[in-house]
C-alpha cells in the first residue's frame, strides 16, 4: 500500500503526541516526536554550561551530540537517545521544559535537528508531531493536521501528566510554563508555529481520543 507522511503541528499540550502515536499504531507507521530533539539538546546545553548565546560555542557544542530514537517494544514508542544515553523521561522535566523554547529558537539548531528529520522521511510511512513540520520539514506532506484546544483544557491535561511524575508542580506553574512557550514559539524568527496554508485544523478541546483518532483517520483514507 501506497506510504504517505502525515505532521501534526500545533500548539504545547494539545495531545498531538497522543494523536500521532494512535496514527502510527493504526497505520504501522513510525512516529516520530521532534519536539524530544529539541529537549534533548537542551538538556545537553543544561548539562555541559553551554553558553547558548555564543555562536561559536553552540556549533561546537552541536558536533559533540548524536541523537537517535530506538523502538522501545514495552512502551511501543521510538525513545529518544543522547550520545547513546536514553533520555526519553528526563527530557520531560520542568528544567528542561523553561528553557527548550529558547534553545529551539537557535537558528543552528534548527538546522541541526531539521537535517535530521528530513532524512527520517525519506521512506514516508510515518507520523511527526512538533511545529515547523508541515511548513518546514515537509512542505510536501500528504497529509498536514494543525492542533489546536482551549488553553485551560491545555494545561489541565499537562499538568496532571506531570504531577504523576513531580508531585510538587502546580498548575500556575505549568500555565505559565505552556503560555511561555507558546508566545516564544510562535514569534520566533526561524520556522515560527503557525499553521501550514494547506493543513486542516483539528481542534480537541471537546473530542474524545476516540474522536479525533476517527476524524484522522477518515482524513488518511482520504489520501490513500
Ligand atoms: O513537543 P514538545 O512540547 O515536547 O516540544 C518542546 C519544545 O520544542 C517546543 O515548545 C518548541 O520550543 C520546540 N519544538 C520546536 N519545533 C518542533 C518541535 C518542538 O521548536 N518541531
Amino acid at each position: 500500500m501506497k506510504k504517505i507522511i502525515v505532521t501534526i503541528d500545533g500548539w504545547s499540550s494539545c495531545g498531538k503526541s497522543t494523536l500521532a502515536k494512535q496514527l502510527a499504531k493504526k497505520l504501522g507507521y513510525v512516529y516520530i516526536d521532534s519536539g524530544a530533539m529539541y529537549r534533548a539538546i537542551t538538556l545537553y546545553f543544561l548539562r555541559n554550561h553551554i553558553d547558548w548565546s555564543n555562536e561559536n560555542d553552540v556549533l561546537n557544542a552541536l558536533n559533540c551530540i548524536r541523537l537517535h530514537f530506538e523502538y522501545n517494544p514495552e512502551t511501543q514508542l521510538a525513545e529518544i537517545f543522547l550520545n547513546n544515553e536514553n533520555v526519553e523521561y528526563v527530557i520531560r522535566d520542568m528544567v528542561v521544559a523553561e528553557k527548550v523554547s529558547e534553545v529551539a529558537a537557535i537558528p543552528a539548531v534548527r538546522t541541526f535537528a531539521v537535517q535530521q528529520q528530513k532524512y527520517m522521511g525519506e521512506k514516508k510511512g510515518i507520523v511527526m508531531d512538533g511545529r515547523d513540520i508541515g511548513t518546514t520539514v515537509f512542505p510536501n506532506a500528504e497529509l498536514k493536521i494543525f492542533m489546536t484546544a482551549d488553553m485551560l483544557i491545555r494545561v489541565e491535561r499537562r499538568f496532571l501528566e506531570m504531577q504523576i511524575k513531580n508531585p510538587n508542580v502546580t498548575f500556575k506553574e505549568v500555565q505559565s510554563n505552556l503560555q511561555m512557550r507558546d508566545q516564544t514559539d510562535s514569534t520566533r524568527e526561524v520556522s515560527p508555529l503557525k499553521m501550514a496554508e494547506d493543513a486542516i485544523l483539528l481542534d480537541n478541546s471537546k473530542l474524545t481520543m476516540e474522536q479525533q483518532l476517527d476524524f484522522a483517520l477518515q482524513l488518511i483514507q482520504e489520501k490513500l
